[in-house]
């Protein structure tokens, strides 16, 4: 073995362990996004259920049991740091200091470019409030769950928004500054866009891919939230500019979600 030939491969040692130590720090957007071209880790990681100012983990209720459809559908996985500047706390009383007693609602949305775009705007740092932005999961086209905020830490998903729902009106103003929203006790869930419609503003498009519309269901089976307090980013919007997600078919998601869990009936 020559010379030459020990150093190359010393070379390509030393690279593979620098990229793996990079992927590892998390510090490479395309190293973390390496899911796309490996094995991701499949079992389900540990999801705490959402918990709001009145009702934890340990007094809640579950409102719905899993089938063997749910233990069998292992989606691939990821979780990715985004810039703490981009979600907060989830608030236990309002500005005008009344305690808040709303139960969690899903959101869900489009990242109306790619993933990864959407993944470089959360991780970069907006110091100005009206440009902090971020979702608590995203899911790629290949069904890949993108973790970003931790459940129970509170995402700007929808600004100036409203959910109406059984009880009425829900909305949680909690800064003097802003319209009032449901951040506060939403859970932000995006699709990938197809790529046919990366970037373009047309009310429709070719639709979501079988395996998110099996992801999204079985990670809000994870959630625990009722059907009737899953909606979208344009039925909560005020602001008459938000209408993703686009070409969302409940008539398809539902069936899948029934299959993952059930009600339980007392
Ligand atoms: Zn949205």
């Amino acid at each position: 073995m020559s010379k030459v030939f020990k150093y190359r491969q010393l070379f390509f040692v030393l690279t593979a362990v620098i990229l793996i130590a990079i992927a590892i720090n998390n510090q490479d957007i395309s190293s973390a996004l390496s899911y796309r071209s490996q094995t991701v880790e499949t079992a389900a990681p540990k999801v705490e259920f959402l918990s709001t100012s009145t009702e934890t983990v340990t007094t809640r209720t579950a409102k719905h049991k899993t089938t063997l459809a749910f233990e069998q559908y292992k989606p691939r996985y990821t979780a990715i740091a985004i810039h703490p500047s981009n979600y907060g706390d989830r608030y236990t009383v309002d500005v005008n200091g009344d305690a808040l007693y709303n139960s969690p609602i899903v959101v869900l949305h489009e990242t109306t470019n790619s993933a990864l775009s959407a993944i470089n705007t959360f991780r970069t740092s907006h110091p100005n409030a009206r440009n902090q932005v971020s979702y608590h999961a995203l899911i790629a086209l290949d069904g890949t769950i993108v973790y970003l905020v931790a459940w129970d830490k509170r995402a700007f998903g929808a600004g100036n928004s409203a959910f109406v729902g059984a009880s009425g009106v829900e909305t949680v103003k909690t800064n003097p500054n802003f319209a009032s929203s449901v951040n506060n006790f939403a859970y932000h869930v995006s699709l990938e866009t197809p790529v046919d419609a990366w970037g373009k503003s047309n009310r429709t498009h070719s639709g979501y891919t079988e395996s998110q519309y099996k992801s999204l269901a079985w990670l809000l089976t994870l959630t625990d939230v009722p059907d009737n307090r899953i909606a979208t980013h344009q039925n909560v919007d005020r602001s008459g500019s938000r209408f993703d997600p686009r070409s969302f078919d409940f008539d398809k998601f539902f069936p899948i979600l029934h299959s993952y869990r059930q009600p339980i009936t007392n």
